[in-house]
């Protein structure tokens, strides 16, 4: 296979990107100064080696303190300027980094990977619900954490992946004293998280029940 197949291929490979598509990237490379493509090499082969995933959030984070082997969590999740008593449910990377950009929320998050589709005969394999709980768990030990908010989607599948949350973490882990509220559905039915404005986000998260 020649290397403009074997890009197109790896192209490919992306989330929503068909074959046109991809090829339409190869010939782009094709055309743009070596100068580009060596900082697009270079930004791969950092990936390569600073790419973690975080062992609190799930989120994936490749800067720059990164590298040394004993960083096991992301910039969010080290900070000592982020309120440790509040705990955001999202579906998503791209929805932390759209709510993120709002600057509006000053707590933490979990990120779920999935959501539960309705009549789903084994949620706990679609979401990381295990890690969820212990995340839980561990947090109301060290007495922290007050509140968990829900931002999945205003969709059956998040209704459906809120309730099991719900559900799956009074049975588990005791949550007395943890108020769990959503985001208000201001965000209009459909509207995804990831796209969400400053505006709009300000408005749910303040009028969260
Ligand atoms: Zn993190």
């Amino acid at each position: 296979m020649n290397s403009i197949d074997r890009l197109t291929e790896l192209f490919m490979r992306f989330p929503g990107i068909g074959p046109k598509q991809a090829r339409r990237f190869v010939y782009f490379l094709l055309r743009e100064h070596s100068h580009y493509k060596e900082q697009l090499i270079k930004a791969l082969e950092e990936l390569k080696f600073t790419g973690k995933q975080c062992e609190l959030c799930f989120r994936f984070f490749g800067d720059k303190y990164a590298q040394a082997e004993d960083i096991t969590m992301c910039d969010i999740c080290r900070s000592d300027a982020r309120d440790t008593t509040i705990l955001m449910i999202v579906e998503k990377e791209l929805d932390m980094d759209a709510i993120e950009k709002t600057g509006s929320y000053n707590g933490l998050y979990f990120i779920l990977g999935g959501l539960v589709p309705p009549l789903t005969e084994k949620p706990s394999e679609l979401i990381r619900i295990r890690e969820l709980t212990s995340r839980i768990h561990a947090s109301i030990k060290d007495s922290e954490l007050k509140e968990i908010i829900f931002a999945l989607p205003v969709t059956d599948f998040g209704d459906v992946t809120t309730e099991y949350i719900e559900k799956t973490i009074k049975q588990i882990v005791g949550i007395e004293n943890i108020t769990l509220t959503k985001l208000a559905r201001g965000l209009s039915s459909g509207l995804e998280l990831e796209y969400v404005d400053k505006n709009t986000f300000d408005s749910a998260l303040l009028r969260r029940n």
